[in-house]
């Protein structure tokens, strides 16, 4: 069932579009990621659906209720900020009763669903600590505690881990994930890192310039993205510039030949094409076993061993090539030495190249 349903909302500030004709439906108990760059309008879409911005034209709809001109206090969303915007002078109770005691829940009751929260976000013993004694982490979940405290019927979050250094955020993403299924909670997540949105969600809505870039699965959307922009801002990639002869012909910068399967239909060829292959796609070998047009030759540059996986930059003649594997299936690999790089068709995938702004 759809919950949450977006028409043609738009906002505009003076005379710049921050969200531009927007359409979504956010199906019920899933977990929806805004993923995109600083400025593209995430905040402000995710705001509008608080009732906290009022759109400038388009609707929003929770479970057919048309709610573009219900007020954000009667909307019955949970929210929280990237500040958070724990109250520092209160304890952690009362900050999770905050929302109960708007609503003039009984105190007996605020205090049962307290220490059910407080057991929820596994700080049972943290009930009167004030919050500038809590850790980062602690906050987190404090916050979010808060934001689920009146039981509402749809979570929104704006970059809520942003103020953690990176093990704790990891840690965090998969804590809110698992409670977030434990409680089927529909939630709609902001964020500009696409490695939390490939965490976390169950679909991803990539935004560009106030607009949806694609919407999909996370792995869908990293194996299938529609364009350039999306390419580059999911997950890691080689994109580099092709040129098409008008049939099936595909030449690399150096000029060497290209097989794609499937070539031609998913891209307009009078436009600018980029093939994208994903570094783990790449195939290393020292020695040429499989001579043909998907294999280059080029020079190891530069290795990035990190342990539990390698990169290594490979130099072509005319272009980079990033290619992933890990230290063990690739121990002699040394910076200099003559390296094949293979791109097997499948894995060749061809997009629309940036337009121009
Ligand atoms: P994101 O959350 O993706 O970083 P925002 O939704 O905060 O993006 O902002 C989208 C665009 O709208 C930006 O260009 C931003 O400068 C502009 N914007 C946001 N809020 C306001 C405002 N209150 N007044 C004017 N411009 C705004
Ligand atoms: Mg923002």
């Amino acid at each position: 069932m759809t919950h949450l349903t977006l028409q043609a909302v738009t906002k505009r500030f003076h005379t710049a579009y921050a969200v531009d004709h927007v359409d979504l439906a956010v199906p019920d108990g899933k977990l929806v990621c805004f993923l995109g760059p600083s400025g593209c309008g995430k905040t402000t879409l995710l705001r509008i659906i608080a009732g906290l911005e009022t759109a400038t034209s388009g609707t929003v709809a929770f479970a057919g209720r048309d709610l573009t001109h219900v007020p954000a206090n009667q909307r019955d969303f949970g929210m929280v900020f990237q500040s958070l915007a724990l109250f520092p002078h209160m304890t952690v109770a009362q900050n999770i009763a905050y929302p109960l005691r708007l609503r003039r829940v009984a105190k007996d009751a605020q205090a049962a669903r307290v220490a059910e929260l407080l057991e929820l976000i596994q700080l049972p013993h943290m009930a009167d600590r004030p919050i500038s004694r809590l850790s980062g982490g602690q906050r987190q979940r404090v916050a979010i505690a808060r934001a689920i405290a009146s039981s509402p019927k749809l979570l929104l979050l704006d970059e809520p881990l942003s103020a953690l250094d990176a093990k704790l955020r990891e840690a965090m993403q998969v804590e809110i994930r698992l409670l977030q299924q434990r409680l089927g909670i529909t939630t709609i997540m902001v964020t500009h890192d696409q490695r939390e949105a490939m965490t976390m969600a169950d679909e991803i809505v990539v935004m560009e310039k106030g607009r949806i870039a694609q919407v999909g699965k996370p792995l869908d959307i990293y194996r299938n993205p529609v364009s350039e922009f999306v390419a580059d801002f999911i997950g890691l990639g080689n994109i580099l510039p092709v040129t098409l002869d008008g049939t099936d012909r595909i030449a690399l910068p150096g000029g060497q030949q290209i097989i794609v399967d499937g070539a031609l239909r998913a891209v307009d060829a009078t436009g600018d094409v980029r093939l994208l292959i994903r570094p783990e796609d790449v195939s290393m070998r020292a020695v040429m076993v499989n001579p043909g047009p998907n294999v280059l030759a080029g020079k190891v540059a530069f290795i990035r061993d990190v342990g539990s996986s390698l990169e290594a930059t490979i130099d072509c003649a005319g272009f980079t090539l990033t290619a992933a594997t890990t230290p063990r299936e690739t121990p002699d690999l040394r910076v200099g030495m003559p390296i094949f790089a293979e791109l097997p068709p499948h894995a060749c995938k061809l997009i629309a190249a940036r337009t121009a702004h």
